[in-house]
């Protein structure tokens, strides 16, 4: 049975998910799901916390993307309540709207501002670093030494283990600068949550009849046994995919901690964010983002650290170096064995979680070209439905 595969997919995160939904529909293919957690979505798994109030498991994933074509995919399996993003940061005692503003300027250096005087006392703090090659120099070039000190380096050093000279400067480059009051984390056209959070929206997408999902299965116990007629899907770390036959790459984990507490609501937003104090780097009280009304609520607490499952990759140039050449191998494999790698872990790559799924699509277009996909539209299969 368990060779009647057409696709084989290691991963049920946003990346499985989405390349299996898209094969079993479009390509009637038979695909096998395996991942070696119990659950299905990956990181952004969600789950209620014995309180009753709805956690994410795996950190906060704050789903917005300008997509408008991917947001309509998505609709199909799950709708949406609009969700508003903001991010405070612990700095001088007080919590500045993060990332900075016009009103974090004002507060911290204690006078009023326009969005002109706010530029023009940016100009003068910012290095003229054109183009700047680390993410201290990002940093440095949008606010200058004082705001790098007091809002970034601390931070990124407890999050990332390094001094932010050793990252690329994509990492600090993911936090802009704004000039007016606009509180939200990010500007994307689209800023919501799933209605009935994302796992149900991920185990929607394998309710498919030809879809089979094999959870508490790491890879490695079927890679041998199994030989899909068609493809494999592989969203693990590169790396172990190989061995580490090259030497290992290295991946920054998290701790979590969930604190239950007897109010309805606990901070002032979803995220605090405290650079210069604590081990942990940010709270977060998801619960102001799912639109669950709750008489409790859980705040969490991220701790990151070297060991434990890979959540990001460390963009730094060895890593990039060493992850080009897992990637020739990758490419090797592809063509040998119609192996694919995508996703955070398989390409060693800071994704959100639209962009990764924007990946899946795309992957699932060369599957298409390479691997002899005809789409059709009527699946009809015996196999039981995944959830
Ligand atoms: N960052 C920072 N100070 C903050 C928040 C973020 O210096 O208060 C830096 C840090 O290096 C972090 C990066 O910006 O890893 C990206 O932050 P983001 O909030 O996008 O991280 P994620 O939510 O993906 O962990």
């Amino acid at each position: 049975m368990l060779d009647d595969v057409d696709l084989l997919v290691c991963g049920a995160g946003p990346v499985g998910c989405v390349v299996a939904e898209r094969a079993a529909t479009l390509f009637n293919w038979k695909v096998l799901v395996v991942d070696k957690r119990p659950h299905v979505a990956g990181n952004c798994h969600d789950s209620h916390h014995k309180s009753g109030v709805l956690i994410h498991n795996y950190g906060p994933h704050y789903f917005r993307t300008n997509d408008d074509s991917l947001l309509d995919y998505l609709s199909q399996f799950t709708e949406w309540i609009p969700a508003k993003y903001e991010v405070r940061s612990a700095v001088k005692g007080k919590l500045l709207p993060f990332p900075i503003n016009l009103t974090t300027l004002e507060e911290y250096y204690g006078s009023p501002l326009t969005s002109e005087s706010a530029r023009r006392l940016l100009d003068e703090k910012r290095l003229p670093i054109h183009e700047p090659s680390n993410s201290e120099e990002m940093a440095m070039s949008r606010v200058g030494p004082e705001l790098y000190e007091s809002f970034y380096r601390n931070y990124t050093i407890k999050q990332w283990g390094v001094e932010p000279r050793d990252l690329g400067p994509e990492v600090c480059g993911r936090i802009p600068v704004k000039f007016d009051r606009d509180p939200r984390y990010v500007s994307h056209k689209h800023q919501v949550m799933p209605r009935l959070g994302f796992t149900a929206m991920f185990a929607k997408m394998l309710k498919n009849r030809r879809i089979r999902m094999l959870t508490d299965c790491p890879f490695e116990d079927v890679r041998d046994l199994i030989r899909p007629r068609r493809a494999t899907l592989y969203a693990g770390p590169i790396d172990a995919y190989f061995g580490h036959r090259l030497g290992k790459l290295p991946y920054r984990s998290l701790r979590f901690e969930f604190a239950p507490r007897d109010v309805e609501f606990s901070q002032p937003c979803v995220q605090i964010n405290y650079p210069n104090e604590h081990e942990y780097t940010r709270s977060v009280e998801i619960k102001h983002v799912t639109g669950q009304r709750h008489p409790r609520t859980v705040v969490s607490y991220e701790t990151p650290q070297a060991e434990g499952e890979p959540f990001y990759p460390i963009p730094n140039v060895p890593n990039k170096e060493l992850y080009q050449r897992y990637f020739e191998l990758a490419e090797q494999e592809r063509v040998r064995h119609r192996v694919y790698f995508c996703g955070r872990l398989a390409q060693y790559k800071y994704f959100n979680t639209d962009e990764v799924m924007l990946e899946a699509l795309a992957c699932v277009r060369k599957m298409e070209r390479e691997c002899g996909a005809k789409p059709v539209r009527s699946p009809s299969s015996s196999w039981t439905s995944a959830a």
